[in-house]
């Protein structure tokens, strides 16, 4: 692996497919002044071919023998390095209409996709290789078992495509778990209709903190059955059966005492 020993504590699985790491790319399609911003370049796997199509580049990597590696490889004039935690980072920082792109690390890809879901003002959108299980949980609908938190709180914001499958053997090392690629486009403010979009994502927390009870006791103190009974929304429900229309709905009703 280029003399670096792949670190478990920062999700280092290198990409080795040709085949993936060029569908990848493509799938980006970026045009030669576009803000590219890759989270955790590693090795370089899809960073050097991002380089031939870009002028320049931002990368974000916390790893300090790759920042090294980077910086002995790539003049500052062409490839950005951002040094540090993706997971605090400003990407805002960097300017607006930004592409994401990234083979997230792993151990950190919930908490860092949170994160990166307030920058929907900043970005134009977001192709992300992930374990597979985390983009079925993203994308999954109301009433299915990987419906949760992460699906609502996503879907509220992004438009969310699954793209490519992707095997362990497409890593070194690989990982104990299938991959896969999906893409993210920030939705249009006016489409994002929740009067106070921290309630609401505090009604959502709340609402699958015990995902095999009703709502009726997740959103106790928060929605009496007076306004299950406004909104009509039966307090018997379990979390993953109300779709996102129907949280923002209650977050507005709970936003909105006057129309009590
Ligand atoms: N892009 C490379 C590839 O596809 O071969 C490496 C992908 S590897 C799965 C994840 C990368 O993210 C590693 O380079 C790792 O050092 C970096 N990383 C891990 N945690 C990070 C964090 N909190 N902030 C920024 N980079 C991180």
């Amino acid at each position: 692996m280029k003399g670096h020993i792949a670190r478990k504590r920062f999700g280092q699985n290198f990409l080795v497919a040709p085949g993936i790491i060029g569908a990848i790319v493509s799938a980006l399609n970026p045009a030669r002044t576009d803000t590219v911003v890759e989270i955790g370049p590693g090795l370089g796997a899809l960073t050097e071919p991002l380089l031939e199509r870009l002028d320049h580049l931002h990368v974000v990597e916390i790893d300090r023998d790759l920042i090294a590696r980077l910086q002995q490889r790539h003049a500052p004039q062409h490839l950005s390095i951002h040094a540090g935690d993706a997971l605090g980072f400003d990407f805002a920082s960097i300017g607006s209409d930004l592409r994401l792109i990234g083979n997230l690390p792993y151990n950190i890809s919930t908490p860092l996709l949170f994160h990166l879901a307030s920058y929907g003002q900043q970005v134009r959108d977001m192709h992300f290789m992930l374990q597979k299980e985390v983009v079925e949980r993203m994308v999954a609908e109301p009433g299915c078992a990987d419906y949760g938190r992460l699906s609502v709180m996503l879907q509220y914001r992004f438009w969310l495509e699954w793209l490519i499958d992707v095997p362990p053997d497409s890593f070194d090392p690989p990982p104990k778990v299938d991959s896969a690629v999906v893409r993210l486009i920030p939705k249009a403010p006016d489409l994002l209709t929740a009067r106070d979009a921290g309630r609401f994502a505090h009604i959502v927390q709340s609402a699958f903190a015990q995902r095999r009870k009703m709502l009726r006791n997740n959103l106790k103190g928060i929605l009496d059955d007076a306004g299950f009974a406004a909104l009509g929304i039966a307090p018997t429900l379990r979390p993953e059966d109300l779709p996102l229309e129907d949280y923002v709905r209650i977050a507005n009703y709970c936003s909105a005492p006057a129309s009590r």
